[in-house]
């Protein structure tokens, strides 16, 4: 079936036998059960990562509502199994735990990142240690104590794309993990072009109503058990409610970005003629951001926004607009952001679902005072 159907239908196979329309929100942090030498069998099949469907024991090993977005997901990004986090962030620090326990913490890295991702591999906080590389030279960095080609693409900030079937094949046989977030699969499913490890920052455009904070890894089984072992002693878990608010997120998900996608293109096209616009960054692959490195002050620009709201984050119904050299990509060393190509001049916009000439006139009123 076609991905909005699926969109629609996916994680809810059984809900016309349960009898119910919405999901089941389960919010049981411990399960009861009489019978404690079976629940001690599940318990050690739990503990190797494996899910067998049956009753859940403890709310940090599994919950069935968070298991129903993890369904729904993989199958919209093509893959197996999908593991849920609490953030973007700790479904990443799962990923590189996972390299270093499997005794492979080399990593090598494409710029740019997400400014805490970057942060996190370059500071080696969780014991791995990075090689830099561009497109062309991930091959020659791996070596046999690689665990792991980290790459965005679209980039934050910059929109960036790379060729991921180049780079997963530049990568061999060390797991590729391609961050998501900004293409969602409705414009890009990177596993069907051979990454193994898909991540997304759920808090963006799969929640898409800035309300849900969560993470989620789409992979194949065997990488899923790992991860959920890690998850396990490390209780990076999804809440119930945000799995519910997720899956809710991903019914609309096809429409959201479409519909964004359209408004973005079109801003980004009127900008390269703005007076105070030197260089848009809009992705071929389309998508809700946009980019600007404006002429002028950049900080003014953000001050003086009345539709778009001035905010991190991104991927909500509503557009928003933030300097990343003073805020996602702060935490950055500044020669770090140099080198990734984030100017000072950069503004990201994060295109939401308003009508397109009142966000023109905003953002156009608002570049004038730049
Ligand atoms: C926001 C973001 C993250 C981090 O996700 P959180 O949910 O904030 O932890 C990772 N990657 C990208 C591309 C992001 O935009």
């Amino acid at each position: 079936m076609a991905l909005d159907t699926r969109a629609i239908h996916a994680g809810r196979d059984d809900l016309v036998d349960l009898g119910v329309h919405a999901i089941p929100l389960d919010l049981s942090t411990t399960y009861p059960a009489r019978d404690s030498s079976a629940e001690a069998a599940r318990l050690d099949v739990l503990a190797t990562g494996e899910m067998d469907g049956g009753l859940p024991i403890y709310g940090r090993v599994s919950n069935p509502t968070v298991a129903r977005f993890e369904t729904a997901l993989a199958e919209l990004e093509g893959c197996e199994a999908g593991v849920a986090f609490a953030s973007g962030m700790a479904a990443l620090s799962a990923c590189l735990l996972a390299a270093v326990v499997q005794g492979k913490p080399h990593v090598v890295a494409v710029r740019p990142l997400y400014g805490t991702t970057d942060h996190l591999v370059a500071s080696g906080l969780l014991g791995t240690f990075v090689t830099w590389a561009s497109p062309d030279t991930v091959a020659q960095s791996i070596r046999p104590d690689t665990g792991l080609v980290i790459v965005e693409s679209p980039a934050n900030p910059t929109l960036t794309e790379v060729d991921i079937a180049r780079l997963a094949e530049a990568a061999g046989d060390v797991p590729l993990l391609v961050d998501n977030t900004f293409a969602t699969p409705v414009l890009q499913r990177p596993a069907e072009h051979g990454a193994k490890i898909v991540l997304h920052s759920a808090t963006k455009f799969l929640g898409g109503h800035g309300d849900v904070m969560g993470g989620i890894i789409a992979c194949d089984e065997e990488y899923a058990r790992v991860l959920r072992q890690l998850r396990f002693v490390t209780g990076g878990i999804l809440h119930p409610m945000a799995g519910y608010l997720l899956l809710r997120g991903l019914s609309t998900l096809p429409v959201r970005i479409r519909a964004a996608s359209a408004n973005a293109a079109e801003l980004a096209q009127r900008l390269k003629d703005h007076p105070k616009v030197e260089r848009v960054h809009y992705p071929k692959l389309g998508g809700a951001l946009v980019s600007i490195e404006v002429a002028g002050d950049p900080l003014a620009v953000i001050s003086a926004v009345r539709v778009f709201t001035p905010a991190v984050s991104l991927g909500s119904v509503d557009s928003l607009i933030q300097h990343p050299g003073s805020l996602t990509h702060r935490i950055m060393e500044p020669d770090d952001r140099k080198d990734a190509g984030i100017s000072e001049q950069l503004l990201r916009l994060s295109v939401g679902l308003e009508d397109v000439e009142d966000l023109w006139q905003d953002i156009d009123q608002a570049l004038q005072k730049a």
